[in-house]
């Protein structure tokens, strides 16, 4: 059990499963929604997820059709995103954790739009376009 919360405080979230994997994504798009190199992602379940507090502080954006980036309105922290296709699985931003996770970086998407200032330095697996398709 993980607890997070936006940068104001409003929105207050419980992650009910186990945080085993952390995916970066360099695409465009993700730098554009975090404001910096890449975004740092962990999948799980919907029902996994529970809002405690802020129902009505979440906002939605859909930079593509298929898939909606949910944010703070108030100050505006990215939360999660997920795919219309795929919506009992979510993208939670691992920045937003409260608790210490201990864990690694399981691998790199998107490298053939990476930041031309940003230097990847670790040594797990590096994609081109996609995550690993076994997410
Ligand atoms: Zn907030
Ligand atoms: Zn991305």
């Amino acid at each position: 059990m993980y607890t997070a919360s936006c940068l104001c405080n409003g929105i207050q979230l419980k992650i009910n499963a186990e945080i085993s994997q952390i995916f970066i994504c360099h695409c465009q798009q993700c730098q554009k929604a975090q404001g910096t190199a890449f975004v740092a992602i962990t999948p799980i379940q919907m029902k996994d997820l529970i809002i405690t507090q802020g129902q009505n502080l979440l906002g939605e954006y859909y930079a593509t059709e298929n898939k909606k980036r949910v944010f703070c309105r108030r100050c505006a922290s990215p939360l999660y995103s997920a795919r219309s296709d795929l919506p009992d699985v979510i993208r939670l931003r691992v920045g937003i954790i409260n608790e210490v996770l201990n864990i690694e970086i399981t691998s790199h998407a998107f490298t053939s739009e990476k930041a031309d200032w940003f230097e990847i330095l670790d040594d797990h697996p590096q994609f081109t376009q996609h995550v690993q398709p076994s997410q």
